[in-house]
């Protein structure tokens, strides 16, 4: 197997020490086997067992860990862009939706859309993600929100997830919204999902998390804990997209039902901090969503400070987050969410991994780990992000093989 050399700055994300500690290495080499790491350190102390393995050359370029977008919407039919102007000029949510927009209007064309329709989208959106430098999406359902639906876009993950080169995360999350059909009767639509849909899911193995948006106009704490609770009854991880307009306890509840991560939090109350931070959930920030709602930042400095774990992932959807650019939210996260580039690498690798129950396997450079990573063409982690660039990642590699880009690319 091929050994990287010359590498400017090695960043490995590895696990200990804080937010900001991604333990990066001068001058390095990285090895691997297998699909997996097998050494990683400066090219100096290269063991003798490496040294004539084919060499790599990143030509003195930032190498990170491969990038972990732990929160996309990436299945989907159609666009919004109508309603961009819309929310320009104030048009609010309740607004929209009676104009016949907001997630209703993507679930019906989601709906409509064939799944190998959907399988041809999600799929280009992917490669493209690969080309930023990103190894690892998470998906999530919630167009469908009937048992097929659902089903539909799940198995559109399962196949991108066959195909690779990018690990594929699936999450149900068939707690969106309460579909029109059950406007009247909620209550069977959430049976409809405990009863009927998490147990296919699990049955399926089409499912690693299960996710409810808890909001006044999705679901109440009552109902997202009996599904997360049957969610993990299945063996899915408890998940929540929480406090995004208001504080409504989600990040207590995320807590309280051992969640992997809360996402969203632009409103968590300090009481919802502390108990993060007690149960050592991981806060994921949504910055383009925050930008496109024109939202208040989610407190990240506070939720570091008493050591939460921040990950920065992009919501990639139609409406409020319609961008799969993880490098462009990772610069949005340092600006908005005044988080350092280092802290916000770590949110975008190790932490991110950890929100979607992979940290044993991606989000960072250390012997054991898959073989994911990404050559920056920059001489620094706070040069990277500061200089904005459409894409600054040359080549990205996936379980030790070349997966987009070429080393080769002139500077
Ligand atoms: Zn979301």
């Amino acid at each position: 197997m091929p050994v990287l050399r010359d590498i400017g700055v090695l960043a490995t994300c590895r696990s200990p020490g804080g937010q900001g500690e991604i333990h990066t290495i001068p001058g390095a080499a990285l090895a691997w086997r297998d699909g997996k790491i097998r050494w990683a350190g400066p090219q100096d102390e290269l063991p003798a067992e490496y040294a004539t393995e084919e060499p790599w050359d990143a030509r003195g370029r930032l190498v990170v860990p491969g990038l972990v977008d732990c929160h996309t919407h990436l299945c989907f039919a159609g666009w919004r862009a109508d309603e961009f102007e819309g929310r320009i000029l104030g048009r609010s949510y309740l607004e929209i939706a009676e104009a016949g927009g907001g997630i209703l209007s993507t679930v019906r064309a989601t709906r409509e859309a064939s799944e190998a329709e959907l399988l041809g989208r999600a799929r280009a959106f992917l490669a493209r993600m690969v080309q930023l430098g990103v190894t690892t999406v998470e998906g999530k359902s919630g167009y469908g929100l009937s048992i097929d639906e659902e089903l539909k876009q799940l198995r559109v993950y399962a196949r991108l997830a066959e195909e690779g080169p990018a690990r594929v995360v699936p999450t149900l999350l068939a707690a969106h919204m309460v579909p029109p059909e059950y406007s009247e009767d909620r209550e069977a639509y959430v049976r409809l999902i405990i009863d009927e849909l998490i147990p296919r899911v699990a049955e399926q193995g089409l499912a690693r998390c299960c996710d409810v948006f808890v909001e006044e106009s999705a679901f109440t704490r009552r109902e997202a804990r009996l599904i997360l609770e049957a969610g993990r009854a299945g063996g899915l991880l408890p998940k929540l997209h929480a406090d995004q307009l208001t504080d409504g306890g989600g990040a207590r509840l995320a807590a309280e039902v051992g969640a992997v991560s809360a996402d969203h939090l632009e409103g968590i109350s300090d009481d919802g901090v502390q108990a993060l931070a007690d149960a050592g959930v991981v806060a994921v920030s949504l910055p383009i969503a925050t930008l496109y709602l024109n939202q208040r930042p989610i407190p990240a400095r506070r939720l570091i400070d008493v050591g939460v774990p921040v990950a920065v992932a992009t919501d990639f959807n139609p409406g409020s987050a319609p961008s799969y650019h993880l490098p462009f939210a990772m610069t949005l996260a340092c600006n908005l969410q005044r988080m350092t580039p280092a802290e916000v690498l770590k949110g975008a690798t190790l932490y991110a991994a950890r929100a979607v129950g992979m940290e044993d396997r991606v989000g960072s450079l250390e012997p054991g780990k898959a073989a994911d990573f990404a050559v920056i063409d920059s001489p620094s982690v706070d040069h990277w992000m500061y200089h904005f660039q459409p894409n600054a990642c040359v080549l990205t590699v996936v379980g030790g093989s070349a997966a987009a880009g070429d080393l080769r690319t002139a500077d």
